[in-house]
């Protein structure tokens, strides 16, 4: 299933170029009380909620996809994940040297490890990139974003794909500086999560996807997932092996090569095969 948030936080169902309106399945979910649960509510009951928007899905009104104000397709994730660069072009020919690079390639990323992005800062599509220090350079990345579906603790990488509910496209600002990634990374709207919610069911493997990111229709980044250095069962086992991933949390997979500005007025696309494509204003 394709399940999205849009206009006054309902829930939607991408068919095409309809969404229709299962916002009723919402009402499977129990009631909440404070303190409020350190997961995202939805995706810690995804099973219940697919299964009544299937229900729903035959008798429930259609609006055009394109009418619709998209929203971050996880409302509560506990916290933001994310890798530092994680592609490298010459991938392919470090993997030739005997493993060796690859090696090191791998050990680089485990020094200098994940980092966190404050969930303030994550919004929709339709909400766009504010940039707050535009004297500054900011920087895109694209991402593959993989949303955690159960309670995951020292997973092993062998295991971890079944701690995955589903896949998002990610957008990673960055204003540079010298300060620390998480908080340069942690401005409002600096963490874009949509276009929808992919769930696993139906995109069953995300390890060879291609995508591509636009500005003002200027190619800036092309890759595929296949390259990622950490691949997305070693990086849960790294990040669980650090902290407990909850239903709902994002992992941001890391950006490849071609990251670039923006400015006030650029329109961002990115597309990835078996998600879909996202259209971003910067302001
Ligand atoms: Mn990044």
């Amino acid at each position: 299933m394709k399940i999205c948030r849009f206009n006054d936080d309902r829930l939607g169902l991408v068919e095409g170029d309809q969404v229709l309106d299962v916002t009723a399945a919402l009402d499977v979910l129990p009631p909440v009380r404070y303190p409020l649960p350190s997961h995202d509510l939805l995706v810690a009951h995804l099973p219940a909620v697919q299964r009544e928007i299937a229900r729903l899905a035959g008798s429930a009104p259609s609006v055009p996809l394109a009418s619709v104000r998209l929203l971050s397709p996880i409302a509560n994730p506990g916290k933001i994940v994310a890798a530092p660069v994680n592609y490298t072009k010459h991938l392919n020919e470090a993997r030739a040297d005997a493993g060796i690079n690859f090696q090191n390639k791998v050990e680089e990323i485990q020094r200098v490890g994940l980092f966190l992005k404050a969930t303030s800062s994550l919004v929709g599509p339709s909400h766009g990139v504010a940039l707050r220090h535009s004297d500054r350079r900011n920087d895109h990345e694209a991402e593959l974003v993989a949303v955690i579906g159960k309670t995951a603790r020292n997973v092993k990488s062998g295991d971890a794909l079944d701690y995955v509910a589903g896949y998002c496209i990610g957008l990673d600002m960055t204003v540079r500086g010298p300060e620390e990634r998480s908080l340069r990374k942690s401005i409002d709207t600096f963490s874009v999560l949509g276009p929808w919610f992919v769930t696993a069911d139906e995109l069953a493997d995300a390890s060879q996807l291609d995508f591509w990111l636009t500005v003002n229709g200027e190619p800036r980044q092309s890759a595929n997932t296949r390259d990622l250095v950490l691949s997305l069962p070693m990086l849960i086992e790294f990040a669980s092996s650090y902290y407990t991933l909850h239903p709902g949390d994002l992992v941001y997979t890391g950006t490849p090569e071609g990251v670039g500005p923006v400015v006030p007025g650029d329109v961002i696309v990115t597309e990835f095969e078996g998600i879909g494509r996202m259209t971003v204003d910067v302001r």
